[in-house]
């Protein structure tokens, strides 16, 4: 974590002051910490380290973000008033105006608790918008303030950590994106999820070490390119040319929000191109999709139509040589000043903002959202409003005494009954909104008062089925480790049964005497003392067997087989000599050479077209095929697409890859290659893996007779249990 391990004094803080180009009133600055320092003396941190530090630390974090010199003292001075004998007169004869209203700005904001009963809390919300109407550099103080507390929050007693975590993410965080000062957003976000969802945070953080390499190498060689290409247009002065990694709760949200893997996330490389001018913008994004291939709907125009928080770019998702899809940001020096700093650029690069001037265009969404509360009494309502301004991807709904509980929107009420308590949640029986019953995957909404009602028996606990009803991973998590917990018997059979169809199905016979042998370095490397412990793990899914059976046929191989040679081929179906050159009739040309195009495999039965190649016949695409689509909208070699069609019988076999997404759970794999074999469907290939939240996905490329065919497959593999979709992949 940046800047924990600073040693704050006040030199350190002149120092950076003289370092940078901005002008300070360093004699005020020096004054405000001689008097914040005499008041706090003898006061402590829970660190342990004087209490001075973090007021320094404050007003050092207001520096980087180019805040002036009565923001700077007021970082200083923003504890003085609240923890100290100094008075607000004093601060005000010895500081003047400006600091004392904000020092009384700070201070008032501070005492405000943000998670108390509803009704106080809209107006607790709404106090901190009136504050920071009166003058925004109250909550970049307020900002800087929460920011060294998070950083130093390991030192805080661990009931207070997970508070002040979620009031950080609910409040605090969202303020900063709307000021658009991304450095602090996403600071707090990743601290915040630290403490509010370790496991994933560590989860994440480890992916991205593992890859680190990988990346600096892949994102150093595409800067590179662009370079190069970039400084032979002589229309682009000195672009600057950067790597950017996303944040770790960023690539979280992505992850989740999408339910994708890690390696789908499109953007979490990108490339940031700054330049002086828009027009420059433009130009180089021609540029970027001459030189790679853009994935169509994900370009975004940020600068004519900027977000919310001022944020201008272009940005645009490519994929490059490699097959790795990555994210090009295009912006002027200007934009990207305003990305960084939102609000807090007006200070570093210009004036300031004040008088009349900090209600105008840019502050207009806080005059907006007071005044939207003018016109209403009804408290809920002023509640959702804030809320929803400030994080329209969460939900806050209350337990009956009154305590918000903060879920992302669809959440249901199984998470509202894990986020009070895992017994909460393991007891649940039913559950009631605003009084009435409701079903478990009733979706809580913004206000909503939610009871929990939990069973006596004490043997009952959470279903299944839970982990389909449950959106947030927390909830996932503890269902998940209660099966693994209480279900000990159920799981080594299971786990057992997946072991066995697994390896009858790869046509594994180990004799049951050598059987502990033969695991015995998979019990090892997943800390298994016993083969019952190896069951287990399968059974509740901790081990995915679709990742061992390959060793395991190639170890069976070894030790069973080779020695033989035997003559025991796998009884499945043989595939048919695929003899791709006919089945087709191209208009116009007889006994021409055809090959079937990889982009997107057609199938009997599909429209094609055919693309005469030069020297290697005719290929034929789909007649929806972005190839054909895209050459046609732009009119490319349009005369060397053909008209093509099936012939009528055709006995061959074509090749077609599925993606099924299901549930992941014990057998899964097998119940898909049972299906496949029953079919007589030959298998030419199968890749599995997990996916978030509980999913997988199983890729299985296939031999077909035509579309019909397909179109049963695809039926008969949509009613295998678990499954939630099964389609036809282009490839
Ligand atoms: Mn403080």
């Amino acid at each position: 974590m940046p800047n924990t391990e600073i040693d704050y004094t006040i030199d350190f803080l002149l120092t950076k002051i003289l370092n940078g180009d901005k002008q300070y009133d360093i004699t005020k600055i020096v004054e405000a910490y001689k008097y914040a320092e005499s008041h706090h003396i003898g006061q402590k941190r829970d660190s342990g380290e004087p209490y001075i530090t973090h007021p320094l630390a404050v007003a050092y974090i207001l520096l980087e973000l180019g805040m002036d010199t009565d923001t700077v003292c007021v970082a200083l001075l923003h504890d003085v008033v609240e923890d100290t004998d100094a008075t607000l007169d004093e601060v005000r004869k010895l500081f003047g105006d400006d600091c004392a209203m904000l020092v009384d700005g700070v201070t008032k904001i501070g005492k405000i608790p943000l998670f108390t009963k509803e009704e106080q809390q809209a107006e607790n919300v709404r106090k901190i918008l009136l504050a920071m109407s009166q003058d925004i550099r109250v909550i970049i103080v307020k900002l800087a303030d929460r920011l060294h507390n998070m950083r130093t929050l390991y030192h805080r007693p661990a009931e207070k950590q997970r508070a002040t975590a979620l009031e950080t993410m609910n409040i605090y965080a969202p303020i900063a994106h709307r000021l658009g000062i991304r450095a602090i957003k996403e600071e707090l976000e990743d601290i915040s999820f630290r403490y509010l969802d370790p496991f994933a945070y560590t989860e994440i953080e480890q992916v991205m070490e593992k890859r680190i390499n990988d990346r600096q190498s892949f994102i150093g060689q595409i800067q590179a390119r662009i370079k190069t290409r970039l400084e032979s247009m002589d229309f682009v002065k000195k672009p600057q040319i950067d790597g950017r990694v996303k944040s770790i709760y960023g690539i979280y949200k992505k992850v989740y929000m999408t339910q994708r893997g890690f390696d789908e996330i499109y953007d979490k490389y990108a490339v940031r191109i700054i330049v002086s001018t828009v027009y420059e913008c433009y130009s180089i994004l021609g540029v970027i999709h001459d030189m790679f291939k853009p994935i169509p709907n994900r370009f975004k125009d940020y600068i004519s139509t900027p977000k919310a928080n001022m944020y201008q770019s272009l940005h645009t998702t490519v994929i490059g040589r490699e097959g790795i899809p990555f994210e090009v940001q295009i912006r002027t020096w200007e934009m990207h000043h305003t990305a960084e700093y939102g609000i807090a650029a007006h200070w570093k690069y210009k004036e300031g903002i004040h008088g009349k001037d900090r209600f105008e265009g840019k502050l207009a969404w806080i005059r907006q959202i007071i005044e939207a509360q003018q016109e209403t009494n009804d408290v809920e309502e002023i509640v959702r409003t804030i809320k929803s301004d400030l994080a329209p991807e969460d939900v806050f709904a209350f337990t009956p005494k009154g305590d918000m509980i903060t879920l992302p929107v669809n959440s249901t009420v199984v998470d509202f009954a894990y986020a009070i308590h895992t017994q909460v949640g393991h007891k649940m029986m039913s559950a009631k909104v605003d009084g009435k019953i409701v079903s478990l995957d009733y979706k809580i909404k913004t206000g909503e008062i939610v009871e929990i009602i939990l069973t006596k028996d004490e043997t009952k606990g959470p279903n299944r089925s839970w982990l389909d009803i449950a959106k947030t991973n927390e909830a996932k998590a503890k269902i998940r480790s209660w099966f693994k917990k209480e279900c000990r018997e159920e799981n080594i059979r299971n786990g057992k049964d997946e072991l066995e169809r697994e390896f009858r199905r790869n046509l594994i016979r180990v004799p049951d005497e050598d059987l502990d042998e033969f695991l015995s370095d998979d019990l090892r490397r997943h800390n298994c003392d016993t083969v019952e412990d190896f069951y287990a793990a399968i059974g509740y899914g901790g081990i995915l067997l679709s990742k061992l059976i390959q060793r395991y046929k190639d170890k069976y191989t070894k030790q069973y087989l080779e020695t033989e040679k035997t003559e025991e081929q796998p009884t499945l179906p043989t595939t048919p000599n695929i003899k791709k050159t006919d089945g087709i009739t191209v208009e116009g040309m007889e006994n021409c050479l055809i090959k079937f195009a990889k982009c997107c495999n057609p199938l009997p039965g599909d429209d094609v077209v055919g693309f005469i190649t030069r020297g290697h016949g005719v290929s034929i695409h789909k007649a929806d095929c972005v190839n054909y689509v895209s050459a046609m909208e732009e009119e490319r070699e349009v005369e060397r697409w053909v008209k093509a069609s099936w012939e009528e019988t055709h006995t061959k076999s074509y090749r077609t890859t599925i993606d099924i997404i299901s549930y992941d759970r014990p057998g899964l794999l097998a119940d898909v290659a049972n299906l496949l074999s029953e079919m007589r469907i030959f298998i030419h290939e199968s890749v599995s893996r997990g996916l978030k939240d509980g999913y997988a996905s199983i890729t299985v490329t296939i031999s077909v007779g035509g579309i019909e065919q397909l179109n049963n497959v695809v039926m008969r593999l949509k009613r295998i249990p678990g499954v939630s979709s099964v389609e036809r992949t282009g490839k």
